[in-house]
């Protein structure tokens, strides 16, 4: 199904070179780009691995000039309608009593929703006028002066002017137009599992977290406290595992908490029965260059920051404003396009992966104390504010 576009916008009409623009990945970078390549009078389409968009999720939050992002695209208020209105957490001990509070300020940012409630509004944002594929990846990236020949898992072979991998940190597009992921992952030396379960536990807008050395387990209200969601994290150098497996990943960290105390045999039974459950390596991708010809990356695919910096999903989101942005700006000349998205954003994320590496450094302090929970308050992201990302003006003519 190929979407017909009227070209009425001011600097679309320059751009006859490129047109139609394959996004592989439907979570947050790929719509959010999808959303403005419309806006700015292209033709992209999305292909998701997944049958269906995934819901629920952990809770992912916004910085700074990502809520900016949002406003422009006229979704703030939504957004805002979805907050988890996290308050700050207990730190227990073996015996379920509190020994500390830890300042929301440290994971919450300035405003935090579940990752599959904010897919779904990126979605709802752009179906009508993006062309959504599901359950389905990328095979094959054969490009020539033109254009992309795509092969598929399933579908026939299409052509396309441009190819974004937005596809995570395990990018298929990444591996394909790159090498292997090896040359580019770096681990952050922590493993974590996440999980839905009932909010047992009766919390309300908070959450206990339980601490050993080089391990955490936590339960956070989710859902205005009608669900809740459980994460188990572990040290760990690189460990080998099939990463389709999740029977596998739930006997890992069954075996790296056994004899733990607080609630974990609990959790680690509720985890057992999770329909929802993830589980991956924290960890950076490094790259000197995100493009390749007609191929180029976006969000973690191309510099994933690792769930320590707080900064991924607004990286992603700013991302897709400037490759947006600059392709119809520069009047569909991608080579010019890519190299401006590029300079635009390696100072953003240079800034972020050092706050990734930070964080995973001093991830696991066992049974902290007050004075240090509130000097990490003090430096969280949110308070010892980041370098302020200059966003262009790029309004097309539709915005105005
Ligand atoms: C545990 C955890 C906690 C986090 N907490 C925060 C937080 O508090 N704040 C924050 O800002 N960020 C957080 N992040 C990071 C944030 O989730 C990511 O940075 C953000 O989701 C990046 O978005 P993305 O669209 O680039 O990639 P992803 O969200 O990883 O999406 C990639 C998409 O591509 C799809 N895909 C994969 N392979 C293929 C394929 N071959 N073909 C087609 N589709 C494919 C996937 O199914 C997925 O839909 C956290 C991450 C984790 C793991």
């Amino acid at each position: 199904m190929d979407k017909t576009h009227t070209q009425n916008h001011t600097h679309t009409q320059t751009h006859t070179r490129i047109q139609t623009v394959l996004i592989s990945g439907a979570s947050v970078a790929g719509p959010a780009l999808a959303y403005w390549l419309h806006r700015h009078g292209f033709s992209p389409t999305i292909i998701e691995r997944a049958p269906q968009l995934r819901d629920g999720g952990y809770a992912v939050d916004f910085r700074g000039e990502a809520l900016d992002i949002l406003d422009r695209m006229g979704l703030l208020q939504q957004v805002e309608a979805l907050d988890t209105e996290m308050g700050d957490a207990a730190m227990v001990d073996a015996d379920g009593r509190q020994y500390a509070t830890l300042p929301a300020a440290i994971f919450a940012g300035d405003l935090e929703v579940l990752k599959g409630d904010l897919t779904r509004m990126l979605h709802e944002a752009t179906r009508e006028n993006v062309e959504y594929v599901f359950g389905d990846s990328i095979a094959g990236l054969h490009q020539d002066e033109d254009g992309v020949l795509v092969t598929f898992e399933h579908g026939a072979p299409r052509r396309f002017d441009l190819v974004v991998g937005a596809d995570g940190l395990h990018s298929r597009t990444r591996a394909l137009a790159f090498g292997p992921e090896e040359q580019y992952v770096r681990h952050l030396g922590i493993y974590t599992a996440i999980f839905n379960l009932d909010n047992y536990l009766g919390l309300q807008n908070t959450g206990h977290l339980y601490a050993a050395p080089g391990k955490a387990a936590n339960v956070f209200t989710a859902r205005r406290n009608t669900e809740a969601r459980a994460a188990f994290h572990f040290a760990a150098d690189h460990l080998e595992y099939d990463r389709r497996d999740p029977a596998a990943h739930k006997r890992i960290i069954a075996d790296r908490f056994a004899g733990e105390g607080w609630e974990v045999p609990r959790l680690l039974k509720e985890m057992d029965a999770a329909q929802e459950f993830f589980f991956d390596a924290n960890a950076q991708v490094e790259m000197d260059t995100w493009s390749a010809g007609r191929v180029v990356l976006l969000g973690d695919a191309g510099y994933c920051a690792g769930p320590t910096s707080g900064r991924g999903t607004s990286q992603a989101l700013i991302g897709a404003y400037f490759l947006a942005g600059e392709l119809a700006a520069r009047g569909g000349d991608h080579t010019a396009a890519f190299a401006a998205y590029e300079e635009l954003m390696r100072p953003y994320v240079a800034e972020h992966q050092a706050l990734g590496r930070e964080g995973a450094e001093r991830f696991f302090l066992p049974a902290p104390t007050q004075e240090i929970l509130d000097m990490l308050a003090a430096n969280a992201p949110e308070n010892t504010r980041t370098e302020p990302v200059r966003l262009p003006d790029y309004t097309p003519a539709s915005a105005a």
